[in-house]
């Protein structure tokens, strides 16, 4: 462990990533001062445009817990225990994400899980949280953090000493080090852009709370998280050109047709639809791969800095938190800063790579495959050999949400493992899966977990 008296650690973004990692750092007894580029959150209205709830996991809860927050973070909590699928004709089905009652994951609001992370780090004496603060740069060469003060617009330097950076996917602390050749980074955009709804409690009227809430349309999808006030937030994922894109959308009466055409149960959700449409910012949403994530020992990248995914995993803040952990636990194992670092890198690299390829590939799981019956088939089979096998078969799905035990990496590998088996093992319509091939394939091919 860290002795107390070290000097102190800077964390660039107080967002998710760097409010939590500050009270793992403080727990530890490092101190610690957070820069933050937005107003106290205590005090300010929060910011429009990011995304307003998020589906926390087992992964995330982990972290939390071993912040000692948990207790905390627990009223904040609606559990979704599956996707309420919302087909063109109005019918719903609910499909569930696991088969035990504790394989639910959580809706909570960005917002208050900031708000508290950052309130429980504040409680610390060595943690001291500076708002307003804007990074501007980083200058590894002559040791130093170009910072600017919003509320005077001063400009000044803070050595680097080291520096954490959480400051997000467009970090500037990345942008540094990018500048200056220490890093090499690309960004892959996603040619699909997103735009959030209120739903508010009074027009919510009969939409299941304990669900995630999905209008699969082939290219395109709704969806819907519950908040704790009884409202949900709607994102709409749709592309940014084309016949049906958000280009298209560019007037009332289109924004309001394309609605009555492919989601008209969502319809009378959002009585003030083209209002929201045109007054609501259309985000962007990209993959970044950055490499290496360190310099020696002065600066490290950490959660979307590091490695930004699209959110149809929900799993780039559970990443996030993740790093966080395992950040605090190398801590406690490697003495110095540029060890650290390095072995961060090590461990995190494979499994974020691997959350960032899997994020991918739900969104045409979630937009597609929830409505096509070979899909659902291979689902009930996954379901029934998780039943039979539980120590060697676990759907990919659970192993990324529920089972933080399993790095992504050996969820990405064993998750292909098991597609082949199923496409195997299936059917067809009608048919019934061979129960005497299952045993064989899988003690053959997935050797127990580990
Ligand atoms: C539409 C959408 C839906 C999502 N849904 C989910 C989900 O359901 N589940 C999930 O796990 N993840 C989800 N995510 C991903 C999740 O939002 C991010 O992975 C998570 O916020 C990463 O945390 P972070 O702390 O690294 O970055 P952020 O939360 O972005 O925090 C960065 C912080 O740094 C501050 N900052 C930025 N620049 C500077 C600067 N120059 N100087 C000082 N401070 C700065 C920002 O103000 C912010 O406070 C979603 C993302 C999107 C876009």
């Amino acid at each position: 462990m860290s002795a107390p008296g070290t000097a102190s650690v800077n964390i660039v973004g107080a967002g998710l990533a760097g409010a939590l990692l500050a009270l793992l750092f403080a727990r530890r007894g490092l101190a610690v001062t957070l820069y933050e580029r937005r107003p106290d959150p205590r005090q300010a209205t929060p910011e429009r445009g990011r995304s307003i709830n998020l589906a926390l996991a087992a992964r995330g809860m982990r972290a939390l817990e071993q912040a000692g927050v948990m207790e905390r973070v627990r009223p904040l909590l609606i559990p979704m225990r599956g996707r309420m699928v919302h087909e063109r004709s109005g019918a719903t089905t609910l499909q569930p994400y696991g088969q035990r009652p504790h394989e639910v994951i959580w809706s909570v609001g960005r917002a208050d899980l900031n708000r508290v992370l950052i309130e429980e780090a504040a409680l610390h004496a060595r943690v001291s949280v500076r708002f307003s603060q804007q990074c501007r740069g980083v200058d590894v060469r002559g040791d130093s953090l170009a910072m600017r003060d919003l509320s005077s617009g001063r400009e000044y330097q803070v050595a680097l000493a080291p520096t954490i950076a959480t400051d997000g996917a467009g970090s500037a602390v990345r942008g540094g080090l990018a500048a200056a050749g220490l890093t090499r980074v690309r960004e892959e955009w996603l040619d699909h852009d997103y735009k959030e709804l209120t739903i508010l409690p009074a027009s919510a009227g009969a939409l299941e709370r304990h669900a995630l809430h999905i209008w699969p349309r082939g290219g395109f999808m709704l969806i819907a998280l519950p908040n704790t006030d009884g409202s949900f937030t709607a994102t709409l994922f749709l592309a940014r050109n084309g016949s049906q894109s958000f280009a298209a959308l560019d007037q009332p009466r289109a924004v309001l047709e394309f609605f009555q055409r492919e989601f008209a149960d969502a319809l009378p959700l959002v009585p003030d639809l083209p209002k929201q449409f045109a007054s609501h910012p259309q985000g962007q949403l990209a993959t970044v791969h950055a490499a290496p994530w360190h310099t020696d020992g002065q600066v490290l990248l950490l959660g979307d800095a590091a490695h930004a995914i699209v959110p149809f995993h929900g799993q780039g803040m559970n990443a996030a938190f993740e790093d966080c952990s395992v950040l605090g636990a190398t801590l406690d194992r490697v003495p110095d800063w540029p060890a650290r670092f390095a072995e961060f890198e090590r461990l995190r690299r494979p499994n974020t790579a691997a959350i960032a390829q899997m994020a991918l590939e739900n969104y045409v799981e979630m937009r597609d495959a929830v409505l096509d019956s070979g899909f659902l088939r291979r689902k009930a089979i996954a379901m029934e050999l998780e039943r039979r096998f539980p120590d060697r078969f676990i759907p990919r799905y659970s192993m990324v949400m529920f089972h933080p035990e399993i790095p992504y990496g050996e969820a990405l590998r064993r998750g292909a493992l098991q597609a082949q088996l199923l496409a195997e093992l299936d059917p067809g319509e009608n048919g019934t899966a061979d129960a005497v091939l299952a045993e064989k394939l899988i003690s053959e091919r997935l050797p127990p977990l580990g």
